[in-house]
Formats: structure tokens, C-alpha cells, sequence
């Protein structure tokens, strides 16, 4: 079987494994159907997934001139705090930014190697969290905007990690944790402005990922330098093919690549 198109992220769904998708323009692929299949990767071209020009990707599937000139690029989406709908101040263009901002959020703990606190609008619970591949979750605040769950995930981010290292994600060096208690240690260090939002009863979720073999040593795959690739694909956690040989690729990371991939048997 062959495709070929603009890679985007995956989707996902929840069920007792995450199933995870790779979109084309009319057809899609069930990767957890080809898991111990033989796929290659071939690196075409770039097409920004904002102008569609062939123009060589800067972050997130942009350009470099969308990257720096669109909404959906501008720093509060990296940097929730910095945040500015709720005062009626713009950024690069207000109606987006109250359509994106003011709406609820969820301030949440995440454990994928080490326990992260993070930030997601409402809607995007349990996606983010299989995106980032955690293996448990649990949400401490709700609030109405993007810019109180900022200042809440600063105000935690002196106590426990932002970060995720993702090495020890895919080669599943990972520990169950009781998340309900860390989230109850963190709760006397909410902002004011965000106490009366915390959550009094919630529950850990747990995510199981689709990977028959985790490898014990990583490798990365970067199209824009190895342009073609191939190898038995064992599993897909987070945002990431993994590989027999230790060779992952990320594929939000080659968002805005043309590929066309191979599945053989
Ligand atoms: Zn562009």
C-alpha cells in the first residue's frame, strides 16, 4: 500500500489501547493495523500547512513568515500567561484570540517519565495528554480562560517539572505515581486568582499506547536530513513512530513535510 501527502498530526482515539491515525487528503491509515509491518519513508518536499507554498518548514508546520505572522503562531500558544483576550488586547488578531483563549482550560498533572504539570483548553482532554504520552493524568484546575491556567502552571512549575524527557517516554523508563496525592501537595501553591477553581474530586485517567516492543536505546529520525527511511514499525506512543532498530520519528515534529510512505508485510 501507498501514500503520499502533507504529514499532520496524528489523531487519536481513546479506547483501551489509544488507536492513532495518520490523515491524507481522502483516505487515512489505522497504524495500530500495520504494527509489525515494514514501512519506508520518503521525504518529498515541504508545504507550509498555512500558505500550502513550498517553503521550508520553521516550527509547528509553518513557515517562517506564517510562523511569524499568524495567530495561531503567536507566543500565548507556547506561553499561556502571556495570554491577553480577557483584557480586550491583541496580539495578531483579537476575534481569534477570544475564540481560542476565553473558553475553559484545564491546568493538569501528567506522568510520561517524570510528573509535569501542563495546560490544555477543556476540549482537548485526554488528546494532549496521549500527545505528550503519559501514561496517567489527572486535572487540578478548571478555569474560564487560557490566561488563568497560565499563571497557575507558572505559579506550579517551581514545584514540579514542565518538561517532559521524552527519551525516557519511549523507552518506557517510567514509574506509576499516585497522582491524586501530588496534586493535592500542589494545591496550597494555586494562584488566588485560581483557588476557587480547583477540582475537589478527580480521578487519575490511565492511557495504555499501542507498542508491542519498547526499544532500550532511542535514535531519531530527521527527514530533513536522512530523507528516506525503513523499518518495522513496533509501536506509536505520544506523537511518535517507534521502530525494532530504536529508531523513532516524530511525526508533529515533520508537520508540514510531503512524504509518501510504503506498508509492506
Ligand atoms: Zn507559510
Amino acid at each position: 500500500m501507498r501514500y503520499e501527502g502533507v504529514l499532520t498530526k496524528m489523531r487519536t482515539e481513546i479506547t483501551d489501547e489509544v488507536q492513532y491515525y495518520m490523515n491524507w487528503e481522502n483516505d487515512f491509515i489505522n497504524l495500530n493495523q500495520i504494527l509489525g509491518k515494514k514501512i519506508s519513508i520518503n521525504f518529498l518536499k515541504y508545504e507550509c500547512l498555512n500558505c500550502h507554498l513550498e517553503k521550508k518548514i520553521f516550527r509547528q508546520g509553518f513557515c517562517y513568515d506564517c510562523f511569524s505572522s499568524i495567530p495561531q503562531a503567536g507566543d500565548w500558544v507556547i506561553n499561556p500567561e502571556l495570554s491577553k483576550a480577557h483584557l480586550d488586547i491583541e496580539d495578531r488578531d483579537l476575534e481569534f484570540e477570544k475564540r481560542s483563549q476565553l473558553q475553559p482550560h484545564v491546568v493538569y498533572l501528567a506522568n510520561s517519565s517524570d510528573v509535569k504539570v501542563g495546560v490544555t483548553r477543556r476540549s482537548q482532554i485526554p488528546t494532549r495528554w496521549i500527545d505528550q504520552g503519559a501514561h496517567e493524568a489527572i486535572e487540578i484546575v478548571e478555569v474560564p480562560n487560557r490566561y488563568l491556567a497560565g499563571i497557575t502552571e507558572v505559579a506550579l512549575k517551581d514545584y514540579v517539572s514542565d518538561k517532559t524527557n521524552w527519551r525516557k517516554m519511549l523507552t518506557n523508563d517510567v514509574l506509576d505515581l499516585d497522582l491524586a496525592e501530588e496534586r493535592e501537595k500542589l494545591k496550597a501553591h494555586i494562584p488566588e486568582e485560581a483557588q476557587e477553581y480547583y477540582l475537589a474530586s478527580n480521578k487519575e485517567t490511565e492511557i495504555n499506547f499501542p507498542v508491542r516492543q519498547y526499544p532500550k536505546k532511542v535514535k531519531t529520525l530527521n527527514l530533513g536530513k536522512t530523507p528516506f527511511y525503513e523499518g518495522v514499525l513496533k509501536g506509536v506512543k505520544a506523537q511518535y513512530l517507534i521502530f525494532e532498530d530504536g529508531t523513532v520519528f516524530n511525526v508533529r515534529g515533520h508537520e508540514g513535510f510531503v512524504i509518501e510512505i510504503n506498508i509492506g508485510v
